[in-house]
């Protein structure tokens, strides 16, 4: 039986500068299961999330932009309505890349079952899913976090970096926490539990700050913002210490290109690794992710925090909001 189906679709490209909810619209479609193998999902839960703004652009990137008056993508919780496919059965709980709408039809190969276990599913889209992953990943292989380092982390507050922090502290590092607002201090400090947690926003000197707070420099920076932060960063690492570039989120909206680093030196001489990395080259790589996140979410030893939108028309003020730093941990949408 067709059914209609509402999405969120862009209706112009955004070259640069904050996205406001008048670039995207509401529209609707009708959609049917009709051939062997299809299956018909109702979203729950649809994930916000900054790598969104790249696809927002024509150019080119790691993903191709956003189609204008399309549905959009994004990843996505749903519990499947109809089925066409010897794999999966009405009522199990998906996940897939379908976001940004209230329904879809795909082919089978397209979902992945979600392990139902007694943690909240919208966990797959925050701890256990890409964001969580993202922590795992750039803290174990590309950064090679050890025992006792002194960690600096950005945009601590958000998914990324509030699982980042997390898993520090279970590797009994010090943690030194960023972030744009004193709510978030609040809750880094007291529940989170790390050292030392300050508003980027309320710092004038930057370099003098993270000098102030780690006199003898830190071992390893989780670089979710870029621009600004990264040099100054760059000027207080320790001889050998690593950088890793997980996200440039304050040069995303800028208006003006960006300039270039102009502490390079200071990456000679203290022998620095620099090392980008992209979660999508790690997606076959997430049965140690996935064993250790549930049971530490299970022990109680990480927090999931989520902010939570509703209903479907919310997606693109959950997006400017997100940009704007007004999430507590992950950005979601509940439908
Ligand atoms: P967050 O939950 O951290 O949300 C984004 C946060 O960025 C906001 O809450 C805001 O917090 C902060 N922010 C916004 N503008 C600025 C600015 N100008 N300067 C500093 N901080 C700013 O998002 P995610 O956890 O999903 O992602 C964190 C980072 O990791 C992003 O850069 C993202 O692109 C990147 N990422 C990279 C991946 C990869 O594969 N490499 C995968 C997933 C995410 P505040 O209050 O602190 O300002």
């Amino acid at each position: 039986m067709p059914i209609k189906s509402k999405y969120i679709s862009l209706k112009n490209y955004i070259p640069i500068g904050l996205p406001t909810v008048n670039d995207f619209e509401l529209n609707e479609e009708t959609i049917d299961l009709k051939n062997t193998g299809e299956v018909m999902v109702q979203n729950l839960w649809l994930s916000v999330d900054p790598y969104m703004r790249a696809r927002m652009t024509e150019r080119k990137n790691y993903k191709p932009p956003f189609e204008i008056s399309k549905p959009m993508e994004g990843a996505a919780i749903g519990k499947v309505l109809d089925t066409k496919s010897k794999i999966f059965t009405k009522g199990e709980i998906v996940l897939s890349n379908y976001g940004w709408r209230n329904n879809f039809v795909c082919k089978e190969e397209s979902l992945k079952k979600i392990n139902e276990n007694d943690l909240p599913i919208q966990n797959y889209l925050s701890a256990l899913g890409m964001t969580g992953h993202t922590a795992y990943t750039g803290l174990h292989k590309i950064a090679e976090i050890k025992e006792g380092q002194t960690i600096l982390v950005s945009s601590a507050g958000g998914s990324v970096g509030s699982l980042v922090c997390q898993i520090a502290k279970l590797h009994n590092c010090k943690v030194v926490a960023s972030t744009g607002s004193d709510e978030k201090i609040e809750w880094l400090k007291n529940e989170l539990k790390v050292d030392y947690a300050f508003n980027y926003k309320k710092t004038d000197n930057l370099v003098l700050k993270l000098k102030e707070i780690m006199p003898h420099g830190y071992d390893l920076y989780f670089d979710n913002v870029g621009g600004d932060f990264l040099e100054s960063a760059i000027f207080n690492m320790k001889n050998f210490g690593k950088i890793v570039i997980c996200g440039r989120i304050s040069q995303m909206n800028s208006t003006k290109t960006p300039d270039g680093l102009k502490n390079m030196a200071h990456v000679l001489v203290k022998r620095l690794t620099i090392k980008g990395f992209l979660i999508f080259d790690h997606e076959d790589d997430d049965r140690d992710f996935i064993r250790d996140m549930t049971k530490w979410l299970k022990d109680k030893k990480i927090k999931s925090r989520e902010t939570i939108y509703e209903g479907l028309e919310s997606c693109p003020t959950a997006f400017v909001d997100l940009l704007n730093g007004k999430n507590i941990g992950k950005m979601l949408i509940k439908i």
